[in-house]
């Protein structure tokens, strides 16, 4: 066994960390504040290879592996979670299922724009009514005589669909009774409108919105992948989500657990840093311990999805673990800072609001639960 990171890795580290550091924390509070989405950020990342990390050099990607993206998307979510969201939501949602399903023309039309983040992409599983239970789907696709798709129904919390720069959106959908497929609609087709955005309690930076569908015509070769692998292919780009919103909760609770840190350093009471008081301590030394473990099991999951092994167990492990741990270390970081905490000055009361949904998006606790005990065979 090696602990050290690679150096490439390391580099990557600290490129991203330069970059969240200086040109995102600055303007992450303004971002947040006036729920704008970050264009130019996402335009920088791009130029910088950082809207394609895993994907292959010959698609237009960055050519490097998972660990590399899930360290990317850690140190953005350590400034701020609103860009993570935007690029993980991008490239394991949006763009990967192009990367694992789509046709050589497929992925020729669409992969350099996406890669490049000239393009933005979404994915468009949850509906208004069905979310954990997604069998349970009602936008239908119905093929036409010449093999086009007519589409029709409604999806919900989608993200990065109805950007400026938002390209297309992947959606599953009905295809016959009891049959899923996915479909790619690009934006600007006749028929498909995303709503307006929805007001959230955080990620105010990234773009959520619901999606509706009327009649929308795409050719026959917007199908991804055979017709009928809707449930198969969505199953597989949601067990790559889980290391991107693993990644997300570690990053947010390091970012959390630095400012609490410092803070306990400068704040005074009864006539020292608070940081001296013991159960200021105690709570410091139980967030590094349990961001460490947290870091151990998403490198893990994300080692094993590099060589080619299984690794949905151990990233739903890892997914779970995260977006209970970033709650207890964000929940104690705001204490620390007492009634500053509260206070929006400070980024640790949006790191305490973009928190929540680490336990619901892409999986919530439960559902996490109930995938690891199916792993037990239980
Ligand atoms: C900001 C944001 C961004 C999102 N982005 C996207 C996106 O880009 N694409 C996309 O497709 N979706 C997206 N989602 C949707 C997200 O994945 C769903 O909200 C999530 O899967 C939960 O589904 P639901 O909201 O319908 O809740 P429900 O499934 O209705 O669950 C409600 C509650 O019941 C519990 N529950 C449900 N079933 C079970 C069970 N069998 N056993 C135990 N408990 C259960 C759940 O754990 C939860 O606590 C986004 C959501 C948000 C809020």
């Amino acid at each position: 066994m090696n602990y050290d990171l690679p150096a490439e890795h390391q580099a990557l580290r600290e490129t991203v960390r330069d970059l969240a550091e200086n040109v995102i924390g600055p303007v992450a509070e303004e971002l947040d504040r006036t729920s704008t989405f970050p264009l130019a950020i996402v335009g920088q990342l791009g130029a910088m290879g950082l809207m394609g990390v895993p994907f292959p050099a010959e698609l237009g990607g960055g050519g490097a592996d998972i660990l590399s993206y899930a360290i990317a998307v850690e140190e953005l979510a350590r400034i701020d979670s609103s860009v993570a969201i935007t690029v993980a939501a991008h490239t394991s949602l949006g763009t990967s299922p192009i990367v694992l399903f789509g046709s050589a023309e497929q992925k020729e039309r669409y992969l350099p724009e996406l890669c490049s983040g000239r393009r933005l992409a979404a994915f468009g599983l949850t509906e208004p009514g069905s979310g954990s239970d997604a069998a349970a789907i009602r936008t239908r696709a119905a093929e036409q005589p010449d093999g086009a798709w007519v589409i029709d129904g409604e999806k919900m919390f989608i993200t990065n669909a109805g950007t400026a720069i938002s390209g297309l959106v992947t959606i599953t959908a009905l295809t016959a009774e009891g049959e899923t497929s996915n479909l790619i609609v690009e934006n600007g087709t006749a028929g498909y409108e995303p709503g307006p955005p929805l007001h959230k309690m955080g990620w105010h930076a990234s773009d959520t919105r619901p999606l509706a569908f009327q009649s929308c015509r795409v050719p026959a070769g917007n199908l991804l992948g055979p017709r009928g692998n809707g449930f198969r292919q969505f199953l597989e780009i949601l067990d790559g989500g889980r290391i991107s919103v693993a990644a997300i909760g570690l990053g947010l609770a390091q970012g959390a657990f630095e400012q609490a840190l410092a803070y306990a350093q400068q704040r005074n009471a009864f006539g020292r840093p608070i940081a001296k008081l013991q159960a200021i301590q105690f709570k410091l030394a139980d967030m590094e311990t349990e961001i460490a473990a947290a870091r151990h099991l998403l490198y893990h999951a994300a080692w094993l999805k590099d060589r080619g092994r299984p690794f949905a167990h151990a990233a739903s492990l890892a997914k779970l673990y995260t977006a209970e741990l970033s709650h207890r270390v964000v929940n104690e970081a705001v204490q620390i800072h007492g009634g500053y905490g509260y206070m929006d000055e400070f980024p640790i009361s949006r790191f305490y609001r973009d928190q929540k949904i680490l336990e619901i998006g892409e999986g919530t606790n439960e559902v996490q639960r109930l995938v690891i005990a199916r792993g037990l065979g239980v």
